[in-house]
């Protein structure tokens, strides 16, 4: 490949990675938590918690064999719902899906109870246009316990809530499906991911109401949250760098294992429109193989790669050499 097609090539997928204008991280890691501290919000995140680690004795020692048989099942699936729609479609587009599977993930991504697909995928879009700035909301240049929660505890950065306007969301936008699940919410969320969840143990098996409750409520939804959150955290902080060095984003086994292969997030914040979230098929990549089952059988397609040829030109000039 000519030198000329190379530096097309990593013009593209600049393109794709680089912030429009340079933003510096000035909070830094070292930067009080307790600045703009949301008292609501870390009222409502230490009830849940403590709610769930008591699921965890419920489920342990109090629920029925079938609720602890489905407690992992259900998590798994919720687990898909972030995967698959929130991140790799919602946010990314990086395939396309048919009517029946967008009201599928959609369905499922309510019940993660992750804020809607709109939200999602636009505070996710900002994540990767302003990576680990301040205009990035969980910019993991302040820190573990930041970019895992604590985003979640404090006021926004004026900066998120001025790059935010200008993130592309045209597509969402025009979508009907996904600007109705945005603008019914809050319904939505009380029926499929309380209700729901809640009714199938007390429908199907004659759990009691309150160890469903504790059990695939509260207990899953923690897990599930934590799961999500080890991507923004520490697929950030720990691990190597084989694409691109530059950047914060990390290869990470262990958040590959716990979230169906999302760890490998150096690759995908270098490759963003790459469906595969890697450049490896590997035991982990489970979210992989479900699109490339339901692509079988036509129900997903247009799955977007990124090319070898791109991929090891990047990774020669950029890449940590761990390749
Ligand atoms: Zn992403
Ligand atoms: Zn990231």
């Amino acid at each position: 490949m000519s030198e000329e097609v190379q530096d097309l090539m990593d013009m593209k997928i600049a393109a794709n990675n680089d912030t429009e204008e340079k933003i510096e991280t000035e909070t830094k890691k070292d930067s009080s938590i307790f600045d703009g501290l949301q008292i609501i919000n870390v009222i409502y995140y230490s009830l849940l918690h403590i709610a769930a680690i008591y699921g965890v004795y419920v489920a342990l020692f109090r629920a029925k064999l079938a609720t602890q048989i489905w407690l992992p099942i259900f998590a798994a699936l919720m687990g898909s719902g972030v995967t698959l729609g929130s991140h790799r479609y919602f946010s990314h587009k990086s395939y396309e899906v048919t009517t029946p599977v967008k009201i599928v993930l959609l369905i499922m991504q309510t019940m993660t109870g992750q804020n809607s697909a709109f939200t999602w995928a636009r505070e996710h879009r900002l994540h990767h246009k302003y990576s680990d700035t301040d205009a990035d909301p969980h910019n993991a240049a302040r820190g573990f316990f930041f970019s895992h929660m604590g985003w979640l505890l404090t006021k926004k950065h004026p900066l998120v809530l001025q790059k935010g306007r200008t993130v592309d969301v045209s597509d969402l936008l025009s979508d009907k499906l996904i600007m109705f699940q945005h603008k019914y919410y809050i319904p939505l969320y009380v029926f499929w991911g309380v209700l729901v969840p809640i009714m199938i143990p007390i429908y199907l098996w004659d759990e009691k109401p309150w160890v469903s409750f504790f059990t695939v409520y509260c207990l899953r939804y923690v897990v599930v949250l934590h799961f999500t959150w080890s991507v923004n955290s520490v697929a950030h902080l720990f691990g190597n760098k084989p694409y691109d060095k530059r950047i914060y984003p990390v290869e990470s086994a262990l958040v590959s294992w716990i979230t169906f292969g999302e760890g490998t997030h150096n690759y995908h914040h270098a490759f963003p429109w790459d469906y595969r979230v890697s450049e490896f098929s590997t035991l982990i990549s489970l979210t992989t193989r479900i699109i490339d089952l339901l692509a079988y059988f036509d129900l997903t397609y247009d799955r977007k790669t990124a090319s070898q040829q791109v991929v090891h030109g990047h990774l020669k000039r950029h890449g940590d050499g761990t390749h």
